[in-house]
């Protein structure tokens, strides 16, 4: 009567997949998968290649990593049983917002897979925005080493900016209103707000400081936006 795991991805919203304990990927869902990659640069993660690679070696970001790593092993381990959160993800001329899903499959005493869904929340045609183009920041940092550094929020998208008081984290529409550069090299991290929604929902940070971001759908991603 139910269909494999596989047909159940199939019908899935979103780019779906399931990984196991350590991250490999077991079965994606297609055809979102098939479209997805027509939609992207990703050619490593091409048809017939996507399965037993690992989801963590694909996020650049150490820090993006441990996140996930962290998020995964909770779900895994039933400490967090379901987390949900809502993240930036654009491409160079699109605003998107997506929502990514994160639950473990299986009976807890059995073999357990880890459940990634990201779904399309919006999607909005604006400016181009090269802070959000693969292609171009390789290339510069190809073509100049020396180039400014920008910390962009694998989260929220927002660009970490010099401020009076340390570092102020702005939306890219506010960062080049503010004249911040396009030719940059872009590394990914979190931002302190989503560090807080994502890994601790609910609760207080590492050291037990309040909670200042907006509250994570838990109990309600991926290629994760990197
Ligand atoms: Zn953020």
């Amino acid at each position: 009567m139910i269909g494999s795991a596989q047909t159940l991805l199939n019908a899935m919203d979103g780019i779906c997949y399931l990984a196991d304990a350590e991250g490999r990927i077991l079965a994606v869902g297609e055809p979102s998968w098939t479209a997805f990659l027509r939609a992207s640069s990703a050619p490593a993660w091409g048809e017939g290649r996507v399965i037993g690679r690992n989801l963590f070696e694909a996020m650049a970001s150490a820090e993006v990593r441990a996140i996930y790593r962290d998020i995964h092993e909770a779900v895994l381990t039933g400490s967090r049983p379901h987390v949900c959160f809502e993240l930036r993800c654009d491409a160079p001329d699109v605003r998107r917002m997506l929502r990514m899903s994160i639950s473990a499959v299986g009976d807890a005493g059995g073999p357990r897979a880890v459940l990634y869904q990201s779904q399309l929340l919006s999607a909005v045609t604006r400016p181009w925005m090269s802070l959000f183009d693969p292609a171009r920041i390789v290339e510069l940092v190809r073509a100049e080493a020396g180039l400014p550094i920008v910390t962009v929020c694998s989260f929220c998208q927002r660009a970490a900016s010099p401020a009076d008081d340390g570092v102020e984290w702005l939306d890219a529409e506010d960062y080049y209103r503010l004249g911040g550069a396009s030719d940059v090299r872009v590394s990914h991290g979190a931002c302190p707000d989503c560090r807080g929604r994502v890994e601790w929902p609910g609760g207080s940070g590492p050291e037990g400081e309040p909670r200042t971001s907006p509250p994570a759908c838990e109990g309600a991603p991926l290629v994760a936006a990197e």
